[in-house]
C-alpha cells in the first residue's frame, strides 16, 4: 500500500481502474451513476489483489479468503458475471439497470477523491 493524503492506496488500485474500464467496454455494461459506488468496488478488488494474490469479489463474505481466491469462482470477473453479465456489487450494469449511469470510465482523480 502507498500513502495517500489521508489514509493508504492499495497498490493495485491503478491496475483494477484499469481493468474495470477495459471490461465494462468489454461487455457493453456502465457504472453505476453513483460513482462512489464503483469506487468503492474497484478499491476492494485492489485490497484483495494486494493481499490475496488476486481480485476476489469484495461484495461478500467468506470463511476462508485464501481458499475462495483458489477456487478462482469469486476472483472478478467472477462467473456469475462472466456466464451472465451478473456483478451484484453494481460495479458492471447492464444499461437497462435503474442504477446505471453512462460512464465506462473513471478518472484516476476521481476515485481516489471517493475513497479518501
Ligand atoms: Fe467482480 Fe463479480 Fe464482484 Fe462484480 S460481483 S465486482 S463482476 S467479482
Amino acid at each position: 500500500m502507498t500513502k495517500n493524503s489521508t489514509k493508504l492506496v492499495p497498490n493495485n488500485l491503478e491496475a483494477m481502474r484499469k481493468f474495470s474500464e477495459i471490461y465494462a467496454k468489454r461487455t457493453g455494461t456502465f457504472f453505476c451513476s453513483d460513482i462512489s459506488v464503483t469506487a468503492v468496488v474497484i478499491e476492494g478488488l485492489a485490497k484483495h489483489k494486494d493481499n490475496y494474490g488476486a481480485p476476489l469479489c469484495p461484495c461478500r463474505h467468506y470463511q476462508n479468503k485464501n481458499k475462495e481466491v483458489a477456487s478462482a469462482y469469486w476472483n472478478c470477473p467472477c462467473v456469475p458475471m462472466r456466464e451472465r453479465k451478473e456483478c451484484h456489487c453494481m460495479l458492471f450494469l447492464s444499461e437497462t439497470s435503474e442504477f446505471a449511469g453512462s460512464a465506462q470510465t473513471i478518472e484516476e482523480e476521481a476515485l481516489l477523491k471517493s475513497i479518501e
